[in-house]
């Protein structure tokens, strides 16, 4: 009964309501938390529904904060769900983490990861981390203000932008974030009751295909930038900034724009029977889907390894799923001084609208 009563007169704040978000929120309403906040800009896709299992197919094309909404209210309609369709940010970080007794963090990018943890070390909430790829998943509790580190302490700097593939593009299991995301449910009531040994200073480990959990000690860094005794950042700054994203934005509009090659202007060179390549960057896995006849697949993540296998001499033309990892390979062999370039517009998405129909879209 008393645990009850805390959990009803808790609150936490739910940072995307995607694959994590979507166990943590609905477990937690069904666990009777009193008040919920969700934070999510999107709206449903029917890619999504794999893994976020707060969205079905009526759902598609509507806000993610509404049909998270109506399913949490048929769950349980005694919960305070106060919604915030906006991203998580500098600018607004302070002032929707406020009001909740724990942050959590469903997101998987770098930005708002960086927010969310530097928001709770500064307003001294715990924040559950979770993450997920692949097969691999990972949790943890970042409470500073109770002796604890945070995601700082472990990553002061993010990785360079566009070296860590999402999930969306990497590819997740889609039953993985139901495990990782209950974790952090679970986290979230012991906080919340005050029983057993919460995740701080510890990071559980999940890995699918072996089905194992394993445990490692995370320390403290007495020179966190953040939380330390003498921090060096004490408010939030640009977190897109910060992880390079309009740097590394800003760096291509400055260069020459990658030149490009429509759908039917590829076929009809490959109909020609013209000499060139034409190079599949996406993963194995998008390929079993779908590809074009006659392409050659590098996963972009091989390139520069395989580059050998290329001569810089041929022409060469680069596709991708929509055109954007294409064109960071194009600018990759470019800097290694090939010249015959382009870069299918639109990708094999452009492909199977124009030119073959049957061809299935992911
Ligand atoms: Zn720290």
């Amino acid at each position: 009964m008393e645990g009850q009563k805390r959990l009803k007169a808790a609150s936490v704040l739910c940072i995307g309501t995607g694959g994590l978000g979507s166990p943590i929120a609905l477990y937690l309403a069904a666990a009777g938390v009193g008040r919920l906040g969700l934070v999510d800009a999107d709206t449903v896709d029917f890619s999504n529904l794999q893994r976020q299992i707060l969205h079905g197919t009526k759902d598609v094309g509507r806000k993610k904060l509404n049909s998270a909404k109506d399913r949490i209210r048929e769950t349980n309609p005694n919960v305070q769900v106060d919604l915030y369709d906006e991203y998580f940010a500098a600018g607004n970080a302070r002032r929707i983490a406020e009001p909740y007794d724990i942050i959590i963090d469903g997101t998987d990018n770098f930005p708002t990861r960086y927010c969310s943890n530097d928001v709770s070390v500064f307003l001294k909430k715990p924040n559950i981390y979770g993450s997920i790829f692949r097969f691999d998943g990972q949790c943890t509790v970042f409470a500073a203000h109770l002796g604890g580190p945070c995601y700082r302490c472990m990553f002061p700097e993010p990785p360079p932008p566009g070296m860590v593939p999402s999930c969306a593009e990497g590819g997740v299991l889609g039953v993985l974030p139901g495990i990782i995301g209950v974790m952090q449910a679970i986290e979230a009531v012991k906080l919340i009751i005050g029983i057993g040994e919460p995740l701080i200073g510890r990071m559980i480990a999940f890995d699918a295909l072996k089905m194992k959990f394993r445990e490692f000690k995370l320390r403290k860094d007495p020179k966190c930038p953040v939380c330390s005794e003498h921090p060096t950042i004490t408010d939030l700054v640009d977190y897109e900034q910060f992880c390079g994203i309009p740097q590394a934005k800003a760096a291509e509009d400055e260069e020459v724009p990658v030149p490009l090659i429509g759908a039917r202007e590829l076929k009809a060179k490959l109909d020609r029977g013209d000499r060139f390549h034409l190079i599949d960057v996406r993963e194995p896995f998008e390929w079993e889907i779908c590809h074009i006849p006659g392409a050659r697949l590098i996963p972009i993540g091989q390139l520069a390894a395989r580059m050998s296998e290329l001569d810089s001499t041929d022409e060469i033309v680069l596709q991708c799923k929509t055109g954007a990892r294409s064109s960071t390979a194009l600018r990759l062999l470019q800097d290694a001084g090939f010249s015959k370039l382009a870069n299918l517009e639109g990708g094999i998405h452009a492909w199977a609208d124009e030119i073959d129909p049957t061809m299935p879209k992911y």
